[in-house]
């Protein structure tokens, strides 16, 4: 039986079943990365996967805050990537 995991959203605030939201991982090389592989670990920040939450999570630039991270092209080409998974 798979248990369901809760993690808080970014975007909206409210804790929700993981496998609904988007996950940001900062790696140990120092890149971000969506949905890593449970081998992969690292900080990670969870966001949930409508318009909404994002808009919310890009516009307080959650993952700067959220994740201390500081690489602002690595932010845009995330932020752009999230973007696309909406259109999908
Ligand atoms: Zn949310």
């Amino acid at each position: 039986m798979n248990k369901i995991k809760y993690r808080k959203c970014q975007g909206c605030l409210e804790i929700k079943d993981r496998s609904f939201m988007i996950k940001i991982t900062k790696l140990n090389n120092g890149l971000l990365k969506i949905n890593p592989s449970s081998n992969e670990l690292g900080r990670s920040v969870y966001v949930c996967k409508n318009s909404e939450c994002i808009k919310n999570f890009i516009k307080k630039k959650k993952i700067k805050t959220a994740l201390k991270y500081s690489n602002h092209t690595e932010i845009e080409r995330i932020e752009e990537e999230i973007k696309k998974m909406l259109l999908n």
